[in-house]
């Protein structure tokens, strides 16, 4: 399998790919993000936030700058999640 980058609408995911037969998958299938909205790097995001122990409010600020743009009602779910 090769992962490679799709864009889809206005969101770039990442997927995998069979180099025999084509077939392609996402990179979130059979995960908890598989029904989500968020982008890869959004969920890797919000997880290194977890990892390094980052408060709410700080979490909320910095989702919320750069290219990320990330609701602060996702970031909310996600604090209650946790
Ligand atoms: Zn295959």
């Amino acid at each position: 399998m090769a992962l490679y980058d799709k864009l889809e609408g206005t969101v770039l995911n990442k997927r995998w790919r069979c180099p025999k037969c084509q077939k392609e998958v996402s990179i979130k299938a059979n995960t908890i993000f598989e029904n989500g909205h968020l982008s890869f790097d959004q969920v890797t995001l919000l997880i290194y936030f977890f990892a390094i122990r980052m408060s709410y409010d700080d979490s909320n600020h910095e989702a919320s700058i750069g290219e990320s743009l990330i609701s602060p009602n996702t970031v909310d779910r996600w604090y209650k999640i946790s």
